[in-house]
């Protein structure tokens, strides 16, 4: 059997636009109407089943579903940790490239992490999505599908807990989401649309990640969707962050600040600073004073910092920092007046964690 070709996916319902999703259904034969039918199954039933969809003529249903609701990702490995609370799942997309995603469950919300890019192109030493390289960027129906799988599985009680539902997402998956901006927006769109037009969560519970791409971050503030804006910095000063996050050659730390203060005065929306605590290598007491001065330089109350012990990857040299560093690092900070909040490293001992989705199959 020769290998599918890499590329483009094929066409589904969640790539369009109401428009043009009732523009596909009449190129099919049907009412437009019926737009609002498969949307309503799609966004707010989670279904692409057509045995599922008995408000649509028998006769119709299977070739709708079977036209729009091609199969975007195959689920081939699951792994659980906390007790069935964190569900990391590895999917197969059409031409056998491989992305996760991962669903991590809390006492009244749940939070899915996913993937914008197979790989991602920013080098990170530290990550293990980064040692990958890029394959190719998700497409819309790709990312979308990510998230109604997972409000499917919550909804049926599949997740450790009983049924629930997604509340929170995070493009903190594979890959810089970017870097694949015009397909992270419309998804976003599909997120944040009212129920049936899309999947109706709240913007606020929406967080896009970014390595600091300042052009991206300024047409992101721009867009009049306020998400929560995460910017992984790492580091406060340029000589150690070009190592840590190459793509800081292009912008330097001073100019990804100043995007992500612009995007506060956009928006409203206190931003995130990610920073992976890695052992003797960021994590000294003058660098949290340096990070603390360059934040409150730009005004307060509009950031927060979120200090990551780093998830070690196998075979690799970075490790997290000790825990006294760990806590004089979050006590300058705080000093400072910058409110610090340690990160959960829900999902390490499946590899779950920010910088760990590498899309191992283990046979
Ligand atoms: S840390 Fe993020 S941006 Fe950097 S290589 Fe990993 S996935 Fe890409």
């Amino acid at each position: 059997m020769t290998a599918p070709r890499r590329g483009k996916p094929p066409r589904h319902f969640a790539d369009l636009s109401a428009e043009e999703r009732a523009a596909a259904v009449v190129e099919l034969g049907e009412k437009p109407f019926r737009a609002k039918q498969l949307a309503t199954h799609y966004f707010d039933h989670h279904t692409v089943d057509p045995s599922e969809m008995t408000d649509l003529p028998a006769t119709s249903r299977t070739r709708l579903a079977e036209a729009l609701f091609p199969e975007l990702l195959r689920p081939v490995r699951t792994m659980e940790a906390d007790a069935g609370a964190t569900v990391k799942t590895l999917w197969h997309l059409h031409d056998g490239v491989k992305v996760e995603s991962v669903l991590m469950r809390y006492p009244g919300r749940a939070t899915l992490c996913v993937s914008s890019q197979a790989g991602c192109g920013m080098a990170c030493p530290f990550c293990a999505t980064g040692q990958l390289g890029l394959t190719r960027n998700l497409s819309t129906g790709e990312v979308v599908e990510q998230v109604r799988a997972a409000a499917r599985a919550l909804e049926r009680g599949e997740v450790a807990g009983g049924p629930g539902r997604l509340t929170n997402l995070v493009f903190m998956g594979m890959g810089e989401p970017l870097a694949n901006y015009r397909t992270v927006m419309a998804a976003v769109r599909a997120f944040v649309a009212p129920v049936p037009e899309g999947l109706g969560i709240s913007a606020r519970n929406v967080t896009v990640s970014t390595v600091g791409l300042v052009p991206a971050m300024d047409k992101l503030a721009g867009e009049g969707i306020p998400v929560t804006l995460a910017l992984s910095l790492h580091a406060p000063d340029d000589e150690l962050r070009s190592e840590l996050v190459p793509v800081n050659t292009r912008w330097s730390v001073d100019e990804v600040l100043d995007a992500a203060r612009r995007y506060f005065e956009a928006t409203g929306r206190r931003v995130s600073i990610e920073y992976a605590l890695i052992k003797d290598m960021n994590d000294h007491a003058w660098r949290a004073d340096l990070l603390g001065t360059k934040l409150t330089e730009r005004g307060r109350g509009w950031v927060h910092v979120n200090p990551i012990p780093l998830n070690p990857t196998p075979g690799s040299i970075w490790t997290a920092s000790e825990r006294d560093v760990e806590a004089e690092f979050v006590a300058r900070l705080r000093a400072h007046g910058i409110p610090t909040t340690v990160r959960d490293t829900r999902g390490s001992d499946i590899d779950g964690a920010c910088g760990q989705l590498a899309a191992e199959e283990v046979p």
